[in-house]
Protein backbone atom coordinates (compact mmCIF):
# COMPACT_ATOMS: atom_id res chain seq x y z
CA UNK A 1 0.00 0.00 0.00
CA UNK A 2 1.30 3.28 -1.12
CA UNK A 3 0.23 6.48 0.32
CA UNK A 4 -0.42 8.99 -2.27
CA UNK A 5 0.64 12.50 -2.20
CA UNK A 6 -1.38 14.25 -1.16
CA UNK A 7 -3.57 12.96 1.90
CA UNK A 8 -6.11 15.04 4.12
CA UNK A 9 -7.06 13.68 7.63
CA UNK A 10 -10.54 14.31 8.77
CA UNK A 11 -11.91 13.74 11.69
CA UNK A 12 -15.27 13.32 12.37
CA UNK A 13 -16.35 12.95 15.81
CA UNK A 14 -19.36 11.57 15.63
CA UNK A 15 -19.36 9.71 12.51
CA UNK A 16 -22.10 11.69 10.87
CA UNK A 17 -20.40 13.83 8.28
CA UNK A 18 -18.90 11.35 5.64
CA UNK A 19 -20.71 12.61 3.05
CA UNK A 20 -20.19 16.35 3.19
CA UNK A 21 -16.62 15.72 3.96
CA UNK A 22 -15.59 13.77 1.10
CA UNK A 23 -17.72 15.98 -1.23
CA UNK A 24 -15.40 18.78 0.09
CA UNK A 25 -12.63 16.41 -1.86
CA UNK A 26 -14.40 15.66 -4.68
CA UNK A 27 -15.05 19.65 -4.95
CA UNK A 28 -11.11 20.04 -4.71
CA UNK A 29 -10.89 16.96 -7.30
CA UNK A 30 -12.84 18.83 -9.68
CA UNK A 31 -11.27 22.02 -9.29
CA UNK A 32 -7.84 19.78 -9.93
CA UNK A 33 -6.62 19.08 -6.48
CA UNK A 34 -6.26 15.49 -5.77
CA UNK A 35 -6.28 14.39 -2.26
CA UNK A 36 -6.99 11.36 -0.60
CA UNK A 37 -8.81 11.33 2.24
CA UNK A 38 -7.40 9.35 5.48
CA UNK A 39 -10.86 9.22 8.30
CA UNK A 40 -8.72 9.92 11.27
CA UNK A 41 -10.06 8.87 15.17
CA UNK A 42 -7.74 8.10 18.60
CA UNK A 43 -8.51 5.69 20.80
CA UNK A 44 -9.64 8.76 23.37
CA UNK A 45 -12.38 10.13 20.67
CA UNK A 46 -13.81 6.61 20.78
CA UNK A 47 -13.67 6.26 24.55
CA UNK A 48 -15.56 9.79 24.98
CA UNK A 49 -18.38 9.16 21.81
CA UNK A 50 -18.62 5.55 22.79
CA UNK A 51 -17.76 4.56 19.18
CA UNK A 52 -15.55 1.85 17.74
CA UNK A 53 -13.25 1.75 15.17
CA UNK A 54 -15.52 -0.18 13.19
CA UNK A 55 -17.93 2.72 13.20
CA UNK A 56 -15.39 5.01 11.27
CA UNK A 57 -14.49 2.19 8.93
CA UNK A 58 -18.25 2.16 7.89
CA UNK A 59 -18.84 5.75 7.73
CA UNK A 60 -15.55 6.04 5.21
CA UNK A 61 -16.90 2.77 2.86
CA UNK A 62 -20.59 4.37 3.15
CA UNK A 63 -19.38 7.93 2.01
CA UNK A 64 -17.27 6.64 -0.48
CA UNK A 65 -20.07 3.97 -1.76
CA UNK A 66 -22.23 6.73 -2.17
CA UNK A 67 -20.34 9.25 -3.66
CA UNK A 68 -18.53 6.79 -6.04
CA UNK A 69 -15.26 7.68 -5.00
CA UNK A 70 -12.60 6.25 -7.01
CA UNK A 71 -9.52 7.13 -5.42
CA UNK A 72 -8.30 5.59 -2.37
CA UNK A 73 -9.39 6.25 0.84
CA UNK A 74 -8.03 5.43 4.05
CA UNK A 75 -9.18 5.12 7.82
CA UNK A 76 -6.42 5.94 10.16
CA UNK A 77 -5.77 4.26 13.84
CA UNK A 78 -4.48 7.57 15.09
CA UNK A 79 -2.35 8.24 17.79
CA UNK A 80 -2.31 4.57 18.65
CA UNK A 81 0.51 2.56 20.92
CA UNK A 82 0.67 -1.30 21.89
CA UNK A 83 -1.86 -1.28 24.70
CA UNK A 84 -4.78 0.51 22.34
CA UNK A 85 -3.92 -0.48 18.92
CA UNK A 86 -5.73 -4.46 18.74
CA UNK A 87 -9.46 -3.03 18.22
CA UNK A 88 -8.36 -1.03 15.11
CA UNK A 89 -6.46 -3.90 13.30
CA UNK A 90 -9.37 -4.92 11.67
CA UNK A 91 -10.51 -1.68 10.65
CA UNK A 92 -7.99 0.40 9.83
CA UNK A 93 -4.89 0.57 6.77
CA UNK A 94 -3.16 3.72 8.16
CA UNK A 95 -1.89 3.47 11.42
CA UNK A 96 -0.38 6.30 13.25
CA UNK A 97 1.93 4.81 16.07
CA UNK A 98 2.21 7.47 18.71
CA UNK A 99 5.65 7.01 20.69
CA UNK A 100 6.12 10.39 22.16
CA UNK A 101 5.61 9.42 25.74
CA UNK A 102 8.64 6.88 24.68
CA UNK A 103 11.05 9.97 24.06
CA UNK A 104 14.39 9.68 26.69
CA UNK A 105 13.00 6.28 27.93
CA UNK A 106 16.04 3.95 28.58
CA UNK A 107 18.26 1.74 26.25
CA UNK A 108 21.10 -0.28 26.46
CA UNK A 109 24.75 -0.01 25.77
CA UNK A 110 24.39 -2.18 23.05
CA UNK A 111 21.48 -0.35 21.25
CA UNK A 112 23.69 3.07 21.71
CA UNK A 113 26.63 1.31 20.02
CA UNK A 114 24.51 0.11 16.76
CA UNK A 115 23.37 3.33 16.51
CA UNK A 116 26.69 5.59 16.82
CA UNK A 117 28.41 2.79 14.59
CA UNK A 118 26.35 4.16 12.00
CA UNK A 119 25.56 7.77 13.32
CA UNK A 120 29.02 8.62 13.58
CA UNK A 121 29.88 8.86 9.74
CA UNK A 122 28.06 12.16 10.43
CA UNK A 123 30.02 13.67 12.67
CA UNK A 124 31.24 17.10 12.33
CA UNK A 125 29.78 18.38 9.61
CA UNK A 126 26.66 17.67 8.22
CA UNK A 127 25.79 18.96 4.71
CA UNK A 128 22.06 18.54 3.30
CA UNK A 129 21.51 19.30 0.06
CA UNK A 130 19.48 22.48 -0.44
CA UNK A 131 20.45 23.56 3.05
CA UNK A 132 23.10 26.24 3.19
CA UNK A 133 24.69 25.97 6.25
CA UNK A 134 25.96 22.92 7.01
CA UNK A 135 25.17 21.73 10.69
CA UNK A 136 27.73 20.99 12.76
CA UNK A 137 27.49 17.65 14.96
CA UNK A 138 29.36 16.57 17.87
CA UNK A 139 29.41 13.09 19.58
CA UNK A 140 28.45 14.68 22.36
CA UNK A 141 25.37 15.64 20.86
CA UNK A 142 24.81 11.82 18.66
CA UNK A 143 24.76 10.37 22.33
CA UNK A 144 22.24 12.81 23.26
CA UNK A 145 19.92 12.31 20.09
CA UNK A 146 20.37 8.66 20.71
CA UNK A 147 19.32 9.09 24.43
CA UNK A 148 16.09 10.65 23.27
CA UNK A 149 14.85 9.30 20.70
CA UNK A 150 16.17 5.79 20.27
CA UNK A 151 13.67 4.25 22.52
CA UNK A 152 10.82 6.36 21.04
CA UNK A 153 11.39 4.37 17.55
CA UNK A 154 12.48 1.16 19.09
CA UNK A 155 9.00 1.23 20.82
CA UNK A 156 7.71 2.33 17.32
CA UNK A 157 8.85 -0.63 15.67
CA UNK A 158 7.32 -2.97 18.19
CA UNK A 159 4.32 -1.30 17.30
CA UNK A 160 4.94 -1.62 13.74
CA UNK A 161 5.67 -5.37 13.96
CA UNK A 162 2.66 -6.18 16.07
CA UNK A 163 0.49 -4.16 13.11
CA UNK A 164 2.51 -6.22 10.25
CA UNK A 165 2.45 -9.26 11.98
CA UNK A 166 -1.60 -9.32 11.88
CA UNK A 167 -2.25 -7.25 8.55
CA UNK A 168 0.04 -8.30 6.81
CA UNK A 169 3.22 -5.28 5.75
CA UNK A 170 1.65 -4.17 2.28
CA UNK A 171 -1.99 -4.02 3.81
CA UNK A 172 -1.27 -0.94 5.87
CA UNK A 173 -0.11 2.78 5.89
CA UNK A 174 2.64 3.08 8.78
CA UNK A 175 2.92 7.10 10.66
CA UNK A 176 5.46 7.17 13.72
CA UNK A 177 4.53 10.45 15.72
CA UNK A 178 6.64 12.15 18.31
CA UNK A 179 4.44 15.39 18.21
CA UNK A 180 2.36 15.55 20.96
CA UNK A 181 5.25 17.16 23.53
CA UNK A 182 6.38 20.17 24.39
CA UNK A 183 9.67 20.33 23.04
CA UNK A 184 10.27 20.41 18.90
CA UNK A 185 12.72 18.63 17.24
CA UNK A 186 14.98 19.92 15.24
CA UNK A 187 16.11 18.99 11.62
CA UNK A 188 18.46 17.50 12.52
CA UNK A 189 17.34 15.37 15.05
CA UNK A 190 14.84 14.47 12.80
CA UNK A 191 17.82 13.13 10.37
CA UNK A 192 18.71 10.84 12.69
CA UNK A 193 15.11 9.31 14.12
CA UNK A 194 14.74 8.82 10.22
CA UNK A 195 18.05 6.88 10.63
CA UNK A 196 16.74 5.36 13.39
CA UNK A 197 13.29 4.19 11.57
CA UNK A 198 15.86 2.98 8.96
CA UNK A 199 17.73 0.72 11.62
CA UNK A 200 14.92 -0.65 13.34
CA UNK A 201 13.19 -1.50 9.71
CA UNK A 202 9.65 0.58 9.80
CA UNK A 203 8.97 1.54 6.45
CA UNK A 204 7.30 4.47 7.69
CA UNK A 205 5.63 6.84 4.95
CA UNK A 206 4.61 9.48 6.97
CA UNK A 207 6.68 11.27 10.03
CA UNK A 208 4.94 13.49 12.28
CA UNK A 209 7.33 15.79 14.46
CA UNK A 210 6.39 18.07 16.55
CA UNK A 211 7.16 21.27 14.58
CA UNK A 212 8.17 25.35 16.05
CA UNK A 213 5.63 26.84 17.71
CA UNK A 214 1.57 26.03 19.49
CA UNK A 215 -0.50 24.04 17.41
CA UNK A 216 -3.79 24.65 19.70
CA UNK A 217 -6.62 23.07 18.88
CA UNK A 218 -9.34 24.66 16.15
CA UNK A 219 -7.58 27.95 15.74
CA UNK A 220 -4.40 29.31 14.01
CA UNK A 221 -0.88 29.12 14.44
CA UNK A 222 0.95 30.57 17.14
CA UNK A 223 4.47 31.36 16.84
CA UNK A 224 6.72 32.36 14.58
CA UNK A 225 5.75 32.07 11.10
CA UNK A 226 9.44 32.68 9.78
CA UNK A 227 11.24 30.67 12.20
CA UNK A 228 8.33 27.69 11.33
CA UNK A 229 9.17 28.44 7.58
CA UNK A 230 13.38 27.64 7.85
CA UNK A 231 12.36 24.71 10.13
CA UNK A 232 9.66 23.06 7.51
CA UNK A 233 11.73 23.48 4.60
CA UNK A 234 14.74 22.39 6.50
CA UNK A 235 12.54 19.09 7.29
CA UNK A 236 11.36 18.85 3.60
CA UNK A 237 15.11 19.13 2.54
CA UNK A 238 16.35 16.71 5.39
CA UNK A 239 13.76 13.97 4.59
CA UNK A 240 14.41 14.22 0.56
CA UNK A 241 18.01 13.38 1.18
CA UNK A 242 17.84 10.65 4.35
CA UNK A 243 15.11 8.97 1.77
CA UNK A 244 17.90 8.95 -0.68
CA UNK A 245 20.78 7.87 2.12
CA UNK A 246 18.53 5.16 4.19
CA UNK A 247 16.80 4.10 1.65
CA UNK A 248 13.41 4.45 3.20
CA UNK A 249 10.05 4.88 1.25
CA UNK A 250 10.16 6.83 -1.96
CA UNK A 251 7.03 9.07 -0.93
CA UNK A 252 7.72 9.55 2.72
CA UNK A 253 6.51 12.68 3.38
CA UNK A 254 5.17 14.88 6.33
CA UNK A 255 2.39 14.96 8.47
CA UNK A 256 1.52 17.92 10.24
CA UNK A 257 -0.78 17.87 13.08
CA UNK A 258 -2.61 20.42 12.38
CA UNK A 259 -4.38 20.86 15.02
CA UNK A 260 -6.85 22.03 12.36
CA UNK A 261 -6.83 26.06 11.48
CA UNK A 262 -3.14 26.92 10.95
CA UNK A 263 -4.14 29.50 8.15
CA UNK A 264 -0.90 31.30 8.88
CA UNK A 265 0.89 28.69 7.83
CA UNK A 266 -1.13 26.63 5.50
CA UNK A 267 0.37 28.56 2.82
CA UNK A 268 3.80 28.23 3.62
CA UNK A 269 3.85 24.51 3.70
CA UNK A 270 2.03 25.12 0.47
CA UNK A 271 4.53 27.03 -1.41
CA UNK A 272 7.41 24.81 0.08
CA UNK A 273 5.97 21.62 -1.21
CA UNK A 274 5.41 22.70 -4.62
CA UNK A 275 9.22 23.80 -4.45
CA UNK A 276 10.13 20.64 -3.68
CA UNK A 277 8.01 18.92 -5.23
CA UNK A 278 6.92 17.08 -2.33
CA UNK A 279 3.61 15.44 -0.94
CA UNK A 280 2.09 16.15 2.36
CA UNK A 281 -0.34 14.53 4.74
CA UNK A 282 -2.08 17.11 7.14
CA UNK A 283 -4.23 15.97 10.08
CA UNK A 284 -7.08 18.35 11.20
CA UNK A 285 -8.71 18.16 14.34
CA UNK A 286 -12.19 17.43 15.14
CA UNK A 287 -13.52 20.88 13.02
CA UNK A 288 -15.96 18.87 11.53
CA UNK A 289 -17.79 19.01 15.03
CA UNK A 290 -17.75 22.62 15.67
CA UNK A 291 -19.20 22.69 11.73
CA UNK A 292 -21.77 20.82 13.36
CA UNK A 293 -22.30 23.01 16.40
CA UNK A 294 -21.98 26.41 13.55
CA UNK A 295 -24.53 24.70 11.57
CA UNK A 296 -26.69 23.75 15.07
CA UNK A 297 -26.76 27.59 15.40
CA UNK A 298 -27.77 28.85 11.75
CA UNK A 299 -31.11 26.52 12.10
CA UNK A 300 -32.03 28.68 14.71
CA UNK A 301 -34.70 27.49 16.78
CA UNK A 302 -34.62 24.24 18.96
CA UNK A 303 -31.31 23.62 17.75
CA UNK A 304 -29.58 26.70 18.35
CA UNK A 305 -30.88 26.22 22.24
CA UNK A 306 -28.98 23.01 22.07
CA UNK A 307 -25.66 24.46 20.73
CA UNK A 308 -26.65 27.33 23.90
CA UNK A 309 -27.10 24.63 26.43
CA UNK A 310 -23.58 22.72 25.26
CA UNK A 311 -21.92 26.16 25.55
CA UNK A 312 -23.68 26.26 29.08
CA UNK A 313 -22.53 23.13 30.41
CA UNK A 314 -19.90 23.18 28.56
CA UNK A 315 -18.52 26.44 30.54
CA UNK A 316 -19.76 24.93 34.27
CA UNK A 317 -17.15 21.94 32.93
CA UNK A 318 -14.13 24.03 31.77
CA UNK A 319 -11.48 22.72 34.70
CA UNK A 320 -12.52 18.67 33.59
CA UNK A 321 -13.12 19.20 29.72
CA UNK A 322 -9.53 21.11 29.52
CA UNK A 323 -7.44 19.44 31.64
CA UNK A 324 -6.37 16.06 29.13
CA UNK A 325 -5.79 19.03 26.57
CA UNK A 326 -3.68 21.20 28.55
CA UNK A 327 -0.75 21.36 26.02
CA UNK A 328 -3.01 22.07 23.07
CA UNK A 329 -5.56 24.77 23.82
CA UNK A 330 -4.94 28.27 25.36
CA UNK A 331 -8.06 29.67 27.04
CA UNK A 332 -8.20 32.52 28.78
CA UNK A 333 -11.26 32.02 31.63
CA UNK A 334 -11.81 35.36 32.17
CA UNK A 335 -12.68 36.62 28.74
CA UNK A 336 -15.09 33.87 28.00
CA UNK A 337 -18.73 35.04 27.62
CA UNK A 338 -21.12 34.31 30.76
CA UNK A 339 -23.55 31.96 29.57
CA UNK A 340 -26.48 33.80 30.36
CA UNK A 341 -25.30 36.19 28.01
CA UNK A 342 -25.05 33.72 25.04
CA UNK A 343 -28.61 32.96 26.03
CA UNK A 344 -29.76 35.86 24.52
CA UNK A 345 -27.61 35.54 21.07
CA UNK A 346 -28.85 35.30 17.78
CA UNK A 347 -27.74 32.11 15.17
CA UNK A 348 -25.39 34.90 13.55
CA UNK A 349 -23.87 35.92 16.85
CA UNK A 350 -23.11 32.69 18.07
CA UNK A 351 -22.11 31.02 14.64
CA UNK A 352 -19.64 34.27 13.89
CA UNK A 353 -18.38 34.10 17.63
CA UNK A 354 -17.49 30.04 16.48
CA UNK A 355 -16.46 30.46 13.49
CA UNK A 356 -12.94 31.22 12.61
CA UNK A 357 -12.70 34.04 10.25
CA UNK A 358 -9.69 35.61 11.20
CA UNK A 359 -10.26 39.47 11.89
CA UNK A 360 -13.62 39.41 12.33
CA UNK A 361 -15.00 41.41 15.22
CA UNK A 362 -16.95 38.75 17.14
CA UNK A 363 -14.84 35.78 16.39
CA UNK A 364 -13.88 34.77 20.29
CA UNK A 365 -10.78 31.98 20.11
CA UNK A 366 -11.41 31.15 23.78
CA UNK A 367 -14.82 30.55 22.88
CA UNK A 368 -14.22 28.25 19.60
CA UNK A 369 -11.44 25.87 21.65
CA UNK A 370 -14.12 25.75 24.81
CA UNK A 371 -16.63 24.34 22.48
CA UNK A 372 -13.90 22.60 20.56
CA UNK A 373 -13.53 20.40 23.68
CA UNK A 374 -16.99 20.43 24.74
CA UNK A 375 -17.77 17.03 22.32
CA UNK A 376 -18.07 15.19 25.39
CA UNK A 377 -20.98 17.28 26.34
CA UNK A 378 -22.43 16.71 23.43
CA UNK A 379 -21.68 12.64 23.49
CA UNK A 380 -23.53 12.96 26.64
CA UNK A 381 -26.56 14.44 25.31
CA UNK A 382 -26.34 10.76 22.80
CA UNK A 383 -29.24 10.26 20.30
CA UNK A 384 -30.70 13.94 20.85
CA UNK A 385 -27.76 15.34 19.92
CA UNK A 386 -27.57 13.12 16.78
CA UNK A 387 -30.76 13.23 15.80
CA UNK A 388 -30.69 17.08 15.98
CA UNK A 389 -27.91 16.84 13.61
CA UNK A 390 -29.77 14.75 11.58
CA UNK A 391 -32.67 16.71 11.40
CA UNK A 392 -30.65 19.73 10.15
CA UNK A 393 -28.18 17.84 7.84
CA UNK A 394 -28.82 20.22 5.29
CA UNK A 395 -27.53 23.26 6.70
CA UNK A 396 -24.39 21.64 8.64
CA UNK A 397 -23.57 19.49 5.82
CA UNK A 398 -23.02 23.01 3.81
CA UNK A 399 -20.97 24.26 6.48
CA UNK A 400 -18.74 21.22 6.88
CA UNK A 401 -18.03 21.10 3.03
CA UNK A 402 -17.18 24.74 2.79
CA UNK A 403 -14.86 24.39 6.08
CA UNK A 404 -12.86 22.39 4.31
CA UNK A 405 -12.58 23.21 1.10
CA UNK A 406 -12.43 26.94 1.41
CA UNK A 407 -10.71 27.31 4.58
CA UNK A 408 -8.71 24.50 4.79
CA UNK A 409 -7.53 23.17 1.05
CA UNK A 410 -7.99 26.14 -0.55
CA UNK A 411 -5.42 28.00 1.62
CA UNK A 412 -2.96 24.70 1.74
CA UNK A 413 -2.95 23.49 -1.91
ZN1 LIG B 1 -1.06 14.45 16.77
Amino acid sequence: MKLEKYSFGIGDRFGQQGLAQLEALIKAKEAGIEIVPVWNKSNREHQIIKSSPADTLLEADSAVLALQWEEPYYVDADHINLKTVDPFLEHANFFTLDVADYIGSEITEQELKDFLKEASAYEGELLIPGIAQPFSISGEELVKIARSFLGAVREAAAIYRHIAHKKGTDNFIAEVSMDEVEAAQTPVELFFILMMIKQFGIPAQTIAPKFTGRFNKGVDYVGDASLFRKEFEEDLLVIDFAVKTFELPDNLKLSVHSGSDKFTIYPIMGELIKKYQKGIHVKTAGTTWLEEMIGLAMAGGEALQMAKDIYRRAYERQDELCGPYSTVIDIDPATLPLPQEVELWDSEKFASTLRNIPGHPNYHSGFRQLIHVAYKVAAELGEAYLAMVRRHSGIVGEHVRTNIYERHILRLL
